[in-house]
């Protein structure tokens, strides 16, 4: 689910950048992507400027003739004051310095130059979305302000003084009495469009009982009040807006009038990403979670009932396991009801132990022999083996992609000593792992313990991350892939060329594999674009030392042309379809024309071969092995 939506119009920027070859590529590089740029050459035209162009986003370089872009950034802000205008700062450097000094000027972005045309302008969407998002919410509750005047005036300075006495002494924030209290005189309150609602939102952090119990009471307070610092400043231009605390960690935000229902959703969406961020307590890096309930009303009712309806939509969020928000439903339609029942029922999979993981082998097709295999999830429920494309993406949405990354990794390890002791050597098993789980300090665990109660090579290992998830937030990312790779696993970048690399962070990144996307695969025989983004990853890849592994192998004519493009290893129908664990030995022994007996070595597979056999069986294999090797 996008977090915010992209701006619904075409809109404008400023571009502060002095080279004229960079000016006209930026402008014709957004232009396609609808953004309209105009161009000022230094600080003195920039400011000039700003009145007459108005612009939705100021993007400037750091380094001008005549001043610099930090300064010129800070000038901005001062100049336009509240208004939503991002300013992100576009740089050929990216030191850590540069980017604090972007940070601390009031920039909201930092972008290295590069000609990633389209990541920029889906910056840009987001940052001037964001923005505008922010003023609209902002601004419904100052147009309530008015329409109540005075009479608002006497009840905000009667609950002040209330709040004196009804406040939480933690946090300073309401408590629930307080809470109830100011809600229900704004439920009250005349409304200017009786078509806004109200919404309430409920939050309350996940596991935070085991926070309190492992690092002490201490530490737990400490969370909470950075939970409620981060609370108030997320929505701190939002005047009319409660917040109180209402137990030991759960809070809830009376919005007293929003333009739509849907802005209560994106509230939920802010309020989750801000507190998803690691917080600092009993002097320790934490990661608090929190779930969501919320729930809207168009016309006056109790605070107490509203409050109710929101305790029912976070049990809901809570059933699916945290990390998630959900809305009070009074009558669930028809699809709401299937997709609730398969969220519920993919909840219990785990413990059911419906989810399985079938392998298919990666195969270094100029030795023929198995380089690895990759884990894939189905999910068994009742008589359908359901694809991961059905049943993943619900999964991220609800935040079990978490538990399942980490189930993944185990049993894929185990599954490798279980083959080894039927005599299967199995050099390196690839795992599926979600962008977003990257920055969740249990994956680093979850890696760990499973590497040592199978007593595997780090190397076994390889976690496959999509290029897109982590290219989202290349910083975060950045640091997480490093604390992984010292655990010795391998990285790989999954569906690769989809994304948008940036070519100074991909030499950055401590990856060791590319995985070219099936879609260029698929087309290799058709499109000469595709041999040439085939060519050009290769040879990036041989450039940067990383290996290269092909998706999507269906025909022999892509096997031939990628072996010729330099591709290091392929995966595909060709060879084999992904395969429940039992069959893998036997499919080895078939493609390898070897069986147990004998030793083979090699960085792919090792299997006791008996002498002789493997020629005799290998001979028998027709020059397509598709035919006879589909499972
Ligand atoms: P992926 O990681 O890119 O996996 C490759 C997908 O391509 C697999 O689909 C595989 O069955 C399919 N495939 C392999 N060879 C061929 C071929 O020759 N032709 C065609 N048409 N397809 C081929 P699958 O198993 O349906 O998985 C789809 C996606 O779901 C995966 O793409 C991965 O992104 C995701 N996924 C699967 N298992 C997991 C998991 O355990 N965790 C996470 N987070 N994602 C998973
Ligand atoms: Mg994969
Ligand atoms: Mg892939």
């Amino acid at each position: 689910m996008p977090l915010l939506r992209p701006p619904n119009r075409r809109f404008r920027i400023l571009l502060v950048e002095d080279d004229p070859a960079w000016q006209h590529l930026v402008a014709t590089g957004l232009a396609e992507h609808g953004i309209d740029v105009h161009g000022a050459p230094g600080v003195a035209r920039a400011l000039e400027s700003l009145e007459a162009v108005r612009p939705d986003a100021v993007v400037l370089d750091a380094i001008l003739p005549d001043g610099n872009g930090f300064d010129l950034c800070r000038r901005i802000r001062a100049l336009i004051g509240e208004l939503p205008v991002p300013i992100l700062v576009f740089s050929g450097r990216d030191d850590e310095a540069s980017i604090e000094r972007a940070f601390a000027a009031g920039a909201a972005d930092f972008f290295v130059k590069s000609l990633q045309w389209k990541l920029l302008a889906e910056r840009l969407a987001q940052l001037v979305s964001a923005a505008q998002m922010r003023t609209e919410l902002a601004s419904s509750q100052r147009r309530l302000d008015r329409a109540k005047g005075l009479a608002l005036l006497a009840h905000e300075t009667a609950r002040r003084t209330r709040e004196l006495s009804s406040s939480d002494p933690l946090t300073g924030l309401l408590n629930r009495k307080g809470f109830l209290s100011a809600a229900q005189e704004l439920l009250d309150a005349p409304r200017e469009d009786p078509a806004q609602p109200a919404a309430l939102l409920l939050i309350d952090l996940d596991r935070f009982n085991r926070l309190n119990d492992t690092l002490g009471a201490a530490a737990g307070d400490e969370a909470l009040k950075e939970v409620a610092t981060r609370l108030r400043q997320a929505f701190r231009n939002m005047p009319g807006i409660v917040l109180a605390r209402l137990a030991s960690d759960e809070f809830a935000l009376l919005f007293p009038a929003l333009r739509t229902a849907a802005a209560a959703e994106r509230a939920a969406q802010i309020a989750m990403t801000e507190l998803s961020r690691p917080l600092t307590c009993g002097g320790l890096d934490c990661v608090v979670r929190a779930s969501v309930g919320l729930a809207t009303t168009a016309v006056p009712m109790r605070a107490d009932a509203l409050l109710a309806q929101a305790g029912q939509a976070l049990s809901a969020a809570k059933s699916l396991g945290g990390n998630c928000s959900r809305r009070f439903q009074a009558e669930l339609g028809h699809a709401d009801r299937e997709r609730f029942d398969l969220e519920a029922a993919l909840h219990q999979a785990l413990d059911r132990h419906e989810l399985v993981l079938h392998y298919q082998p990666i195969v270094d097709p100029r030795s023929r022999r198995l380089a690895g295999v990759e884990a894939l999830m189905r999910w068994q429920r009742d008589d359908r083996l359901l694809s991961p494309r059905e049943f993943i993406p619900i999964a991220e949405e609800t935040g079990l992609i978490f538990r399942m990354g980490e189930w993944t990794v185990a049993e894929a390890l185990q599954q490798v000593r279980r083959w080894q002791a039927a005599g299967l050597e199995v050099s390196t098993v690839s795992v599926n792992i979600h962008a977003r789980h990257l920055e969740q300090p249990e994956l680093a665990r979850a890696v760990s313990q499973a590497l040592d109660s199978t007593g595997l090579e780090s190397s076994t290992l390889e976690l496959e991350l999509t290029e897109t998830g982590v290219m989202r937030d290349i910083k975060r990312s950045l640091d997480s892939l490093q604390g992984l790779k010292q655990l010795g696993v391998r990285l790989a970048l999954d569906d690769f060329g989809t994304g948008y690399s940036s070519l100074a962070y991909l030499t950055q990144l401590p990856i060791d594999t590319l995985k070219i996307d099936r879609s260029f695969v698929d087309k290799l025989g058709e499109s000469g674009q595709s041999r040439a983004v085939v060519r050009s990853i290769t040879a990036l890849a041989q450039a940067l030392g990383l290996s290269t592994v092909a998706e999507g192998v269906e025909t022999r004519a892509q096997l031939d042309s990628l072996r010729a493009l330099g591709c290091d290893e392929v995966q595909g129908y060709f060879y084999a379809r992904p395969m429940p664990a039992d069959e893998l030995p036997d499919w080895t022994r078939r493609f390898d024309g070897t069986v147990p007996g004998a030793v083979r070595t090699g960085p792919g597979v090792a299997l006791r071969a008996v002498p002789g056999a493997g020629d005799a069986a290998r001979r028998s294999l027709p020059d397509d092995p598709a035919g006879t090797l589909r499972l």
